[in-house]
């Protein structure tokens, strides 16, 4: 289906890229959150930020203060001038954000997995052309997310956004999300002009890693950035290793460099610097692939060790690389290279093998 959008400068916001969206993973007193706001008022294009409902994981963790926190969400506005967005993940949510006349809302990462929940959200939203910013799904499936995007499309809502907030991983990373920017690149193909959000908070889960991720977010053309901002980030109630005082948040904007289009054409250049974090991510990938592979190949060494069996076996090895390299050779890379990769793989390989056979 086509995606009717409205651009951000119909958003009844102020909406300069980068839009910076800031205030603490959660609503916790009226006092912190006053707190907060008065130390962000003084920028301009800034969107005040707080979860109310929190989707956590696991119970009996905070989720959230509730209907009350939109009461100081209010009194956030009202005294600071802020805008102010916050969650909602149900047809309930809806209705009591809009009573409190919050200005923009979002869907969180669980609740674009469900597409009863974001249909729900989206016949509550029918009529109400507000702003919206609809966070990857946990998953890394990007139709969850296309279509989530359609649901409120098809409601007849124009002003629209992704946020971009990295996906689950089964394994340990240096990021507590990843990001798979291949993804976020994949949705604004599919939606060409879907303002694009980065939240690095969600991606990092860590304070000292802010900065970087957000870096690469301007770099590849994001329209603005989520960072959580709190107070008093130690005591925080929810997500208190990633969230920043407004004071680092104020260095991690002052760092951040925002690049301008010099001799070289935008658009090569930002498609350029979508490809290089393509490659990134591909090398870690592979890196991690390698590992997993010469792990196993130790463990065949120890079965063949307690089996008293040799570590090369001539007709394993040479079927291996016959059938390797026609694979390489049907998906378009030359014998030359498959040979190369695959006999230094190989020789690692027995390296590993070798190891444990003579512990
Ligand atoms: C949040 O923004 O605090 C939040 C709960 O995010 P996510 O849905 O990305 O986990
Ligand atoms: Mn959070």
């Amino acid at each position: 289906m086509t995606i009717n959008l409205s651009t951000p400068s119909n958003w009844p916001i102020h909406f300069n890229k980068p839009l910076i969206i800031a205030g603490p993973c959660s609503a916790e007193s009226e006092e912190q959150m006053l707190a907060t706001g008065n130390a962000l008022k003084s920028h301009q294009n800034l969107l005040f930020r707080a979860g109310v409902w929190k989707p956590r994981t696991r119970p009996n963790n905070f989720e959230g203060i509730g209907r009350i926190g939109l009461t100081w969400l209010k009194i956030v506005k009202e005294e600071t001038g802020l805008a102010t967005t916050t969650e909602v993940a149900n047809a309930f949510h809806v209705e009591e954000a809009l009573k409190q006349d919050v200005d923009v809302l979002w869907i969180g990462a669980r609740t674009t997995v469900n597409p009863f929940a974001v249909q729900e959200i989206a016949n509550a939203l029918k009529g109400v052309d507000i702003p919206l910013m609809i966070k990857n799904p946990l998953n890394p499936e990007v139709n969850l997310w296309v279509g989530a995007i359609e649901r409120f499309a098809d409601a007849g809502l124009t002003k629209l956004a992704a946020i971009h907030r990295g996906f689950f991983a089964y394994n340990n990373t240096k990021y507590r999300n990843i990001p798979q920017w291949q993804l976020a690149i994949e949705l604004r193909r599919r939606i060409p002009g879907i303002p694009m959000i980065c939240d690095p908070s969600h991606i990092a889960g860590k304070s000292s890693l802010i900065y970087e991720v957000s870096q690469k977010a301007i770099d590849m053309n994001y329209d603005g950035l989520m960072i959580e901002t709190h107070i008093n980030p130690e005591k925080a109630l929810s997500d208190n290793n990633q969230q920043v005082t407004p004071k680092q948040l104020n260095e991690i904007l002052g760092k951040l460099v925002v690049r301008q289009a010099k001799i070289e054409d935008p658009v090569f250049k930002s498609s350029l610097d979508q490809l290089r974090i393509e490659i990134d991510d591909l090398d870690y990938e592979l890196v991690d692939v390698l590992k997993r592979r010469m792990n196993v190949a130790e463990k065949i060494g120890l079965h063949k060790k307690e089996n008293k069996v040799t570590i090369l076996q001539s007709n394993r090895w040479e079927e291996l690389l016959k059938t390797r390299i026609q694979h390489g050779v049907d998906n378009g890379l030359t014998e030359e290279f498959m040979n190369k990769v695959l006999k230094a793989i190989h020789q690692e390989s027995i390296n590993r093998q070798t190891k444990v056979m003579n512990k």
